[in-house]
């Protein structure tokens, strides 16, 4: 079977890992995760880059850094993954779902206006398949409401916005290392501080509400508990893996865009004669190669991913609408409320693309695909 995610090219991350279990310094906070940390800033042009244990703790510590309260509205796309939403619920705060744009399947820009109110604290884009979002148009929005960016750069890390770097434009991201991604140590993620008002107390938040973080920098002389916080530290092990898939990037992006681009040119011909969609990259936008999807209707969409399984490829679909989840239902969301993200979750369909994909490999995949002729 070839599986449609794999984590691949780990050897120089396994090299590093061989180099941190010898140095004996386990824990967090250590010299891979800070040297991990300093690749990020320096590539994304961040002012502080904060390693954590996953993009979904990276979400929940800029929750905190907002300081959101009961009834602070956040608003999220409706076509993304729980933790984008669960993050700020989990302050209290009321996710207010928008709809995506029929094209990149992104937070739809133009439906902001009529969703911010006096309560709007953040907005909150994802960038769908590493696909920028409308920048922009959402700064715009964002700071005449007075209300922050966090972007959600889990599948964008080392895109590019009208050659902005992802990740850099609000005022935090966040990246998940989840081995889904494209850049993996297991479990894993990091906060981007672009807003240096908010560096002093990520570092806080992190260290379980210490400032020990002062304290290696020699800044106070004794460490102690000084606002809340928990352990979103990610231990040194996984620093030394995740530096070396960071160390390993040009490789990695090469081979993804690669795999990528032939999808698109060998499947454009087949797709355009049944109707079926493939992705869209705005020029404005340079793309990370996270996913190749295809749209479908909902009922080929079955019969497709089973005539693959029978062909030994795993294919699979994306992101339940949110808005009509039973947890989404019972936090404002509508059926119908959202109608291109209900929509694309019926037809949207994920072929393999990993860093190790090989061309055989690949061969094989594209022409089950186009033995499909339902
Ligand atoms: C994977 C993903 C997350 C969660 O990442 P973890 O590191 O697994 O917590 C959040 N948002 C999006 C858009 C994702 O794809």
């Amino acid at each position: 079977m070839i599986p449609f995610t794999r984590p691949g090219l780990l050897a120089k991350g396994i090299a590093n890992l061989g180099e941190a279990m010898a140095s004996g310094k386990l824990s967090g906070d250590g010299p891979f995760c800070r040297r991990a940390e300093k690749l990020l800033e320096e590539a994304l042009g961040a002012k502080r880059a904060l390693v954590t244990t996953s993009c979904t703790h990276a979400l929940e510590m800029s929750a905190l850094l907002l300081d959101l309260q009961p009834g602070d509205e956040v608003i999220v796309p409706a076509f993304t993954f729980v933790s984008t939403v669960n993050a700020f619920v989990l302050r209290g705060a009321r996710p207010i779902f928008a709809d995506v744009r029929a094209d990149t399947l992104n937070l739809d820009e133009t439906h902001l206006e009529a969703l911010v109110t006096p309560r709007t604290k953040a907005i909150v884009p994802v960038h769908y398949a590493g696909v920028a979002c409308e920048m922009d148009e959402i700064g715009a929005i964002a700071k005449r409401c007075g209300a922050a960016v966090v972007e959600d750069n889990a599948h964008g890390l080392f895109g590019t916005y009208r050659g902005r770097p992802l990740g850099s434009i609000g005022a935090l991201a966040t990246q998940s290392f989840h081995d889904t991604k494209n850049f993996t140590c297991g479990e894993g993620g990091a906060l981007l501080v672009n807003d240096p008002a908010f560096t002093e107390r990520a570092e806080i938040l992190r260290e379980k509400g210490t400032n020990r973080s002062r304290f290696f920098r020699g800044q106070v002389d004794k460490y102690t508990w000084v606002d809340v916080g928990s352990s979103y530290v990610l231990s040194d092990l996984l620093g030394a893996l995740l530096l070396g898939q960071l160390q390993t990037r040009e490789e990695i992006q090469g081979n993804r865009g690669r795999i990528w681009k032939r999808y698109a040119a060998e499947l454009a011909g087949w797709a355009t004669e049944r109707g079926y969609r493939l992705p869209i990259v705005p020029a404005h936008c340079e793309q990370t190669f996270h996913m190749f999807y295809l749209l479908m209707p909902a009922a080929a969409r079955t019969a497709f991913i089973d005539h693959l399984k029978a062909r030994g490829v795993q294919a699979v679909f994306h992101y339940q609408a949110l808005n009509t989840s039973p947890m989404g239902l019972t936090h404002g969301g509508k059926a119908g409320a959202c109608p291109v993200t209900e929509r694309v979750s019926d037809e949207l369909v994920r072929l393999p693309l990993y860093n190790d994909l090989t061309d055989d490999d690949q061969s094989k995949v594209i022409e089950a695909v186009r033995s499909f002729t339902a």
